[in-house]
């Protein structure tokens, strides 16, 4: 019984989900879902890629956090369409919650939307919001062996980030371990390093450049 219901849970999310994705695809919106552990860097990411695309792409913000708006008003001085989502006890973001915070944005201003999930590198993984790519985040201060021990993240993102590679000379972290390990789950996903503490982004924003729209692109 306990199963059965957990099911329609999630068949539910997936309903909310392909309405999410039926609105944002009319809008011409393509839509990341950022996904990795707390204090990798992805707030940092997505304020240095507001920051080095905002001449070109009109870009909007969905914060997932349990608490505080702390994320949405650092973002704000960066992007003008910004929604923070508190999920009190909940652990990732649901479609529900995207589309109540869709509600709020001007989509028809928008070319990129992002949203940032909870720091978790487990939950998040299984809900689709109605997103084109989910995006998975490691850094080098967390250790090598994530990949290994959070395998779905692995094998549900359409492409994994790096972060953190300046701190490489004073971190233990194994690369080539980092790298086997995620060859031996997805031998195909693109991983790019980047550093968004000190905006080196590069490979980052060529790659979401390559998935806008074609007139922003
Ligand atoms: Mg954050």
């Amino acid at each position: 019984m306990q199963v059965q219901v957990i099911e329609n849970v999630l068949k539910l999310n997936d309903e909310v989900a392909r309405m999410n994705r039926a609105d944002l695809q009319n809008a011409g919106v393509y839509a990341i879902d950022l996904l990795g552990g707390p204090g990798c860097g992805k707030t940092t990411l997505v304020e240095k890629t507001c920051a080095a695309l905002a001449d070109s792409v009109d870009i909007a913000v969905i914060v997932g956090d349990l608490a505080t708006q702390r994320d949405a008003d650092r973002i704000a001085r960066f992007c003008r369409q910004v929604v923070q989502v508190n999920t009190g006890k909940g652990c990732h973001l649901e479609a529900h919650q995207v589309r109540q915070a869709l509600s709020r944005i001007n989509l028809r201003d928008v070319d990129l939307l992002i949203i940032e999930n909870v720091g978790n590198l487990v939950c998040p993984v299984g809900f689709d919001l109605g997103q084109n790519a989910k995006v998975g985040m490691f850094s080098t201060t967390e250790g090598a062996d994530k990949p290994a021990k959070y395998p779905y993240l692995v094998l549900a993102a359409e492409i994994l980030l790096l972060n953190k590679i300046d701190l490489l000379p004073h971190v233990p972290f194994d690369t080539p371990q980092f790298y086997a390990d995620i060859r031996h789950l997805n031998p195909t996903v693109p991983v790019l390093e980047c550093s968004a503490h000190t905006g080196t982004l590069e490979p980052w924003t060529r790659w979401l450049r390559q998935r806008l729209p074609a007139h922003v692109a």
